[in-house]
């Protein structure tokens, strides 16, 4: 098997990823960012646009951002390759990324893996997944053109993807769990003044039901307990993330929900093993906190290298 070694070998090709590959690649550091899908970009791929990125007055789709953070780092010499990380193996001085279709050795890695949506958990999830359940209006938004469908979630995701499929769907009723939003203010007041889109307060989805696709849903209103059944033609669902951590059990300390711990400069439990993004236990996940994240780790790892030259 080919094994080369690198100074650093980023894993996840995000806006945090990119950004520590930015700063690597400027630093003259021997990088490498593995991305396990074919396009550099993660979840903010599916963002139809963005508005709190600074400087962008008008917006930018999370396409065209991602597309702009991927030139700039390969303009600076970054190599990107595709490739799913599948173990890391801490040796201490030097560690081992295995992959697949690779085996690489390094002195140091950011881990910028991100997280996925979460499921539900509601009877009939599995066996309807992809036959009316989404979890990506930007994906699936067009097959629902004058349908009626559920959105659970109350969330900054909930409320932006809420908005964005009215422009397909005939009527959306979002399903949240307590009787307030969490999103941003701004979200929250154009999804109430929106006419399309209604509310089901403290309800959770029990169930979905379906011959071939989403038929109905099972409600159950949590203050009361009371069930109803409603026929929809889909549900989008964005009930939080779960981190991308695979690759890390027993190799750094998490937390309960999986996040990685890391200190101020971005290290984990593991010395010369990185952590920024989404993937990282934090108070707020973001594009522009995920960039600050990358830049951090990838000062630091460069301080790590130097270490053993001094
Ligand atoms: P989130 O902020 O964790 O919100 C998840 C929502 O789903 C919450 O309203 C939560 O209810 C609800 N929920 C969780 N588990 C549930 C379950 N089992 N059943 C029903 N409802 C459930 O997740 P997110 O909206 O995906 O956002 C993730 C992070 O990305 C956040 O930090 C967010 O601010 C950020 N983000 C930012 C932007 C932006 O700035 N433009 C856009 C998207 C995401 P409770 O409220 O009751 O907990």
């Amino acid at each position: 098997m080919n094994r080369q070694t690198y100074d650093l070998i980023i894993i996840g090709g995000g806006p945090a990823g990119l950004t520590a590959g930015l700063y690597a690649a400027r630093s003259k550091l021997k990088t490498l960012l593995l991305e396990k899908l074919p396009l550099p970009g993660g979840q903010t791929m599916n963002a139809w646009m963005l508005e709190n990125y600074p400087g962008f007055p008008d917006g930018i789709s999370g396409r065209e951002l991602m597309k702009k953070m991927e030139t700039q780092a390969r303009n600076f010499g970054l190599t990107i390759e595709t490739g799913e990380v599948k173990e890391i193996k801490n040796s201490g001085d030097m560690k081992q990324v295995v992959c697949e279709e690779k085996d690489c050795v390094t002195r140091t890695i950011i881990v910028a893996t991100g997280a996925s949506p979460s499921r539900l958990g509601a009877d009939g999830e599995e066996r309807l997944m992809g036959r009316g359940i989404s979890f990506c209006g930007t994906c699936d938004g067009f097959f629902f053109k004058d349908k009626e469908v559920i959105l659970v979630g109350g969330g900054d995701t909930a409320m932006e993807e809420a908005l964005f499929l009215t422009r397909f769907v005939k009527k959306l009723s979002v399903v949240h769990r307590r009787d307030a939003l969490r999103a941003t203010k701004v979200l929250q007041d154009r999804a109430f003044a929106n006419d399309k889109i209604s509310f089901i307060w403290d309800t959770v989805v029990d169930g979905i039901e379906g011959e071939e696709s989403v038929e109905r849903v099972i409600l159950k209103n949590v203050k009361t307990g009371d069930v109803l059944k409603k026929e929809t033609d889909g549900i989008f669902v964005f009930v939080g993330t779960v981190p991308n951590t695979q690759c890390l059990t027993g190799v750094v300390d998490l937390d309960k929900q999986g996040f990685v711990l890391t200190d101020e400069n971005m290290e984990t439990s593991a010395s010369g093993l990185f952590a920024a993004g989404d993937v990282r236990k934090k108070i707020l996940r973001q594009i522009s906190t995920a960039v600050g994240d990358g830049a951090t780790a990838a000062f630091a790892a460069e301080k790590y290298i130097e270490s053993f030259h001094s």
